[in-house]
């Protein structure tokens, strides 16, 4: 799906068949030292195997009659074998191949040419480690979110506490992770600098990496960078991956240079998705009103629509850190 990405996903599942074909092949080693029987019949079944091939080639006499009694051998020596390794506490496919996806075989396409399903897993796993996420998720996930930072004090311009407002805000997240799969919900955060807005999308994107979704990260710079790159080189694995992907993060919206080609590749781009039902968690320190100003009504009329809208307040938590004041 992803250009780049092909290869080193193909190297993983080669890595997963090489692996299971040493551990067979030591599998086989301890059987005939433990039940040199079990390899005597294995033999037997080989050499059955290729006369049920002859015979049917040959086609001479009553072939009908030769194959059925071929298979039965076949069966009775195979039924003899399972006998022989469950005496021994062996389970009865301890000599097949044990494939992590029984689907490809561990292949990572079905006939050849469809792509199995467990090959996003894989492509997720690619794109996270070749991604900046990896370093940042590993300090910003939900585990390390600190709620004595915002403060309990209700100032009268805001209806509850920074505190109350987060916690709504956390519990809100925490259900949109879970039912990530079956909803249609895009989220819009805004707020002013350091009230946590960045640090709540990264909870969220660690969180549905880790289920196997694919999350893209962008600031809103790199995405209109990205755009352009689209239209201008027509790089349609970066648009796929931008369209496709399960969740687009799109940072810090309002900071990007504002021009004709950005407002109206940013409108083609949140129809797109939109249109497509793939989620959008965008953040931004303009408000509702800023955005009505700053954009198109086109661009406004969907962002304010669209999108289940949170504000974030508070004093900044990056100098409440530095400080180490919590109240
Ligand atoms: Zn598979």
């Amino acid at each position: 799906m992803f250009k780049g990405y092909e290869s080193e996903i193909s190297k993983i599942y080669s890595t997963l068949r090489d692996n299971e074909t040493k551990a067979l092949r030591s599998r086989k080693e301890e059987i005939k030292r433990v039940i040199p029987e079990v390899f005597e019949i294995e033999k037997e079944i080989s050499k059955a195997s290729i006369s049920l091939a002859m015979t049917a080639l040959k086609n001479e006499g009553n072939v009908e009659k030769s194959l059925k009694d071929i298979r039965e051998k076949i069966t009775d020596l195979r039924i003899k074998e399972a006998e022989l390794l469950t005496s021994k506490g062996y389970p009865i496919n301890y000599l097949e191949p044990q494939y992590t996806c029984n689907n490809c075989k561990d292949t990572g396409y079905i006939n050849n040419n469809i792509r199995c399903s467990c090959y996003k897993k894989y492509m997720v796993h690619v794109y996270y480690k070749n991604s900046q996420l990896k370093d940042i998720l590993r300090e910003n996930n939900f585990d390390n979110f600190n709620i004595n930072l915002f403060s309990n004090h209700k100032s009268d311009n805001v209806p509850v506490s920074p505190r109350k407002n987060i916690e709504k805000i956390w519990t809100s997240c925490s259900s949109y992770v879970k039912n990530f799969k079956n909803s249609n919900e895009n989220l819009l955060f805004y707020g002013d600098s350091g009230t946590g807005k960045t640090f709540m999308s990264n909870c969220i994107a660690k969180e549905l990496l880790d289920c196997g979704f694919l999350v893209v990260y962008r600031t809103a710079d790199e995405l209109i960078k990205n755009l352009r790159e689209i239209v201008i080189e027509g790089n349609k694995d970066l648009e796929k991956l931008l369209i496709e992907c399960d969740l687009l993060i799109i940072d810090d919206l309002g900071t990007e240079q504002k021009t004709d080609f950005s407002r109206s590749e940013l409108f083609n781009l949140l129809n797109k998705k939109l249109l497509k039902r793939n989620k959008m968690l965008i953040s931004t320190n303009l408000s509702p009103e800023d955005i009505l100003k700053n954009y198109t009504e086109r661009i406004s009329s969907r962002l304010l629509g669209n999108f289940n809208i949170f504000k974030f307040y508070g004093e900044d938590l990056r100098i409440a850190k530095n400080l180490g004041r919590i109240n």
